[in-house]
């Protein structure tokens, strides 16, 4: 419980380098998962704060482009060892606004850091081109341009990591920012801004509000000093906000939900796909975009797997994230528990096998079990909606094909899993297995450097890698000819 040094604190709005409440002073309560006490409020924004940062990126726009990509990078860099040195204080609040346990909160910070350095020394490799000319004389050259001001929008699951890629992007690559963080889990994402601003960003470069999702979405799109949207969340609000962006023709990164498969081949080592796969899955109790979700494992080793996993499962420690033995918090926030319950009780419905796991664990916070489901049927809705909990389901295959073939049935394709020694199965799978990622033989995914990103449902581009800069840069042709 709750014990020490620290107090969860009332969240302002960041606009124009000045902390304030909102204009109206309207507030949002914060609630503990694992109590369900208020703990705190967060400024709620209206239209008066959304123009007042509008004006604010317009106003420091300019400046922060000009500024060199060597001085923003050094700004970075500061604002990553600052973000560092406050690691305990800020996962204490992580873990009282979200649930995850505290280990798992200050690793999200220390992976944070990592990607603001990765972003910093990409700021000073935007190069361009110089393209031969067809005549003598002439300079031709591809240079690359801040996008101009971008509007983020970003969920409660990993309060910081969902803005750090964003934020880090878009100020390596001198654009200003608006980001919309997360009404549930608003204290974290501040705290990774006042880094930022203790660092050194000039004012107005990067602000933050809290509101109505959809009232700021829809504003911000639509408004024409914005030139870039990022969002991460669910497909169906992606697709709404892909749209939108469309009808105003501004670029869009959309990084989406998924339904993970996991194909655990006949010659797999099982005890490291078991070991694997239960710490990636109970992580964050499964609310994870990549998730690992959809079992697939062949008939040889279906039995093995299947108990290992459940007895793993099982094992899990589930309490609160400040008790130091927690290995799984609750979930983020009350609506997890009514959105799980229905996948599971029609899963078992339609013939799936409930190995353990279930339920609601308690009637004070969003606690669940870790929850394993075998033989489901494609037709039951967990086989084809993303629980977004710490669920599986774990079903046979008999060939290579028919796994690759279920594991591409869903419009997802975000993070895909295998488990194989053969050379042959691990071409078949890179070749076939339609996802923006997948990761064979351990979970090496969302590392800065490496692409993160879907295809298909999942949303498009990718906000880790040396692509991901590019989203926030545009391409002028410059052609001289001699006067
Ligand atoms: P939701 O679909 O209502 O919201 C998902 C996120 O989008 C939230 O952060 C929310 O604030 C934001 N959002 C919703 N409507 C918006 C709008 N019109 N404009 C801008 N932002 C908007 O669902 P939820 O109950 O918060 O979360 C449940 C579902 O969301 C999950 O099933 C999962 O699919 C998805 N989700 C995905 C991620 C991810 O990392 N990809 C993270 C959190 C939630």
């Amino acid at each position: 419980m709750p014990t020490s040094a620290h107090a969860y604190p009332d969240t302002q709005l960041l606009i124009d380098g000045a902390w304030r409440p909102a204009a109206e002073g309207r507030t949002i309560p914060v609630v503990d998962p694992a109590t369900g006490e208020t703990i705190g409020t967060v400024a709620h924004a209206t239209r008066v704060d959304l123009d007042a940062a509008v004006a604010a990126v317009e106003k420091a726009g300019p400046q922060w482009a000009a500024t060199s990509a060597f001085a923003r990078s050094k700004i970075m860099r500061r604002a990553a060892e600052l973000l560092r040195a406050r690691k305990d204080a800020i996962a204490w609040i992580m873990t009282r606004e979200q649930g995850k346990p505290l280990p798992e909160a200050a690793g999200e910070i220390l992976a944070g850091a990592d990607v603001i350095d990765w972003f910093a020394e990409e700021a000073r490799r935007t190069y361009g081109q110089v393209i031969p000319a067809r005549e003598p004389g002439v300079m031709q050259t591809a240079i690359k341009l801040p996008v101009g001001p971008v509007a983020a929008f970003t969920p409660w699951n990993f309060p910081i990591n969902q803005v750090v890629r964003k934020l880090s992007a878009a100020l390596a690559a001198g654009c200003p920012i608006i980001v919309k963080a997360p009404e549930e889990t608003p204290a974290a994402p501040a705290e990774l801004l006042r880094a930022f601003v203790d660092a050194g960003v000039p004012a107005g470069v990067i602000n933050l509000v809290y509101g109505v999702p959809a009232e700021i979405s829809e504003y911000l799109i639509a408004h024409p000093t914005i030139r870039k949207i990022s969002f991460t969340g669910s497909t169906p609000v992606g697709k709404h906000l892909a749209a939108l962006a469309g009808t105003h023709m501004k670029r869009a990164t959309m990084e989406l939900g998924g339904h993970a498969p996991v194909i655990v081949c006949g010659d797999a080592d099982v005890a490291k796909a078991v070991k694997v796969m239960a710490f990636s899955k109970f992580r964050n109790a499964g609310q994870v975009c990549v998730s690992p979700t959809r079992f697939l494992v062949q008939d040889e080793v279906f039995d093995a797997f299947l108990d290992g996993f459940t007895t793993a499962a099982k094992a899990i420690r589930v309490g609160n994230g400040l008790d130091a033995d927690t290995q799984m918090g609750p979930l983020a926030n009350a609506r997890r528990i009514p959105a799980l319950e229905p996948l599971i009780a029609d899963a078992v419905a339609q013939g799936g096998q409930l190995k353990t796991g279930g339920r609601r664990i308690g009637n004070t916070g969003n606690f669940f079990e870790p929850t394993v489901l075998s033989h489901v049927p494609t037709q039951a809705r967990i086989m084809n909606e993303e629980p977004f909990g710490p669920v599986v389901i774990i079903n046979p295959f008999t060939s290579l094909d028919e796994a690759i073939t279920e594991a591409n049935r869903l419009p997802f394709g975000l993070a895909s899993y295998a488990f194989t020694r053969s050379a042959e199965n691990v071409h078949e799978l890179s070749r076939r297995v339609e996802a923006g990622m997948l990761t064979i033989n351990h979970n090496g995914l969302a590392l800065p450097e490496v692409p993160f990103g879907g295809v298909r449902d999942s949303g498009y581009g990718t906000e880790g890698g040396s692509e991901a800069i590019e989203a926030y840069l545009v391409t002028k042709f410059v052609t001289v000819a001699a006067s």
